[in-house]
């Protein structure tokens, strides 16, 4: 009887992945950062999400099963640039000693209202990083450096998994380097007279300046603020006056302004643009690759022909 439960107990942890109980425990603040983390480490790390897939990483009010999941962190990935308005509180409440990892280091901002994209006057995320866009990663070069970033930060936690990480980081970035040429040459086949959209908030001012497609929303970088009923009123005469073919819809927003909008224009609805968030493993995008590869494909698909 005693052999047996030792033959078992041998069979259990020869079952048990590699380095079960030294793995990492990493915490990222939305699901994009989410899927990087994975990417980059593999089995060697435990990712927890905060802001899960349709979740609005901009209004994030957190639940204590999120402190808990900050406390057990050894690395808190997050996005900076005023992105995570609510996370110092939590850490701050939870107590974590976990090292914070700002994955858009390096990476020069984008003035939040350069060239007036959007038709908004004020933004509700003035504090603390003045005007800057935090939508970084909508520009696949910028994706490349938050991969670096991580990268990094799980080298100098887990020196023993250096090899790993870069062996991980580097074909992730290979990946990226294609998905990159891909979208350039998508989006260089739009004809020039479409290259002018509506989406909900401005969350493709970084994706706009790479791929040269130019974006207008009534809701500024963050979602925190409502579309005024001016900024709605600009947006339809400019429709109206450049002949915008197409309004997209985003997952974290509410798709009735751009119904309206759709409506009293006559702009079609081109469909849904991912911007802040992945899909469940079931969705359109539940990969930071597949997102960006189903915003190109329905960018093109609205604005050709
Ligand atoms: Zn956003």
């Amino acid at each position: 009887m005693f052999r047996v439960v030792l033959i078992l107990a041998a069979g259990l942890a020869a079952m048990l992945p590699a380095h079960a109980q030294e793995r990492v425990r990493v915490v990222a603040s939305f699901s994009i950062l989410g899927d990087f983390v994975r990417n980059v480490g593999g089995d060697r790390v435990d990712i927890a999400t905060l802001v899960g897939p349709g979740g609005d990483v901009h209004v994030y009010t957190p639940s204590p099963i999120d402190a808990k999941k900050v406390a057990d962190a050894r690395l808190l990935v997050v996005n900076g640039l005023g992105l995570e308005g609510w996370l110092p509180r939590l850490v701050q409440s939870s107590g974590s000693k976990a090292t914070v990892v700002t994955a858009t280091k390096g990476i020069t901002p984008r003035d939040a209202d350069e060239d007036d994209a959007h038709a908004g006057g004020g933004h509700a995320h003035d504090h603390g990083d003045g005007h800057a866009d935090p939508h970084a990663w909508q520009s696949v070069a910028n994706a490349k450096t938050y991969v670096g970033n991580i990268r990094d930060a799980l080298i100098a936690a887990d020196p023993a998994g250096e090899a790993t990480y870069r062996a991980n980081a580097g074909a992730y970035l290979a990946k990226l380097d294609a998905l990159d040429r891909d979208v350039r040459e998508a989006a260089a086949k739009i004809p020039e007279s479409k290259r002018k959209v509506i989406s909900t908030h401005d969350a493709f001012g970084y994706f706009a300046a790479a791929y040269r497609i130019v974006f207008i929303a009534p809701q500024g970088v963050s979602t925190e603020s409502e579309a005024s009923a001016r900024d709605v009123a600009k947006i339809i005469t400019q429709i109206r006056k450049d002949k915008v073919p197409a309004v997209f819809l985003e997952n974290v927003t509410d798709p009735r302004l751009m119904q309206r909008i759709s409506a009293e224009t006559g702009a079609k609805i081109g469909g849904t643009l991912y911007s802040d968030s992945l899909t469940p493993e079931n969705g359109d995008a539940p990969t930071y690759i597949d997102m960006v590869r189903h915003n190109i494909r329905t960018l093109t698909g609205a604005l050709s022909g």
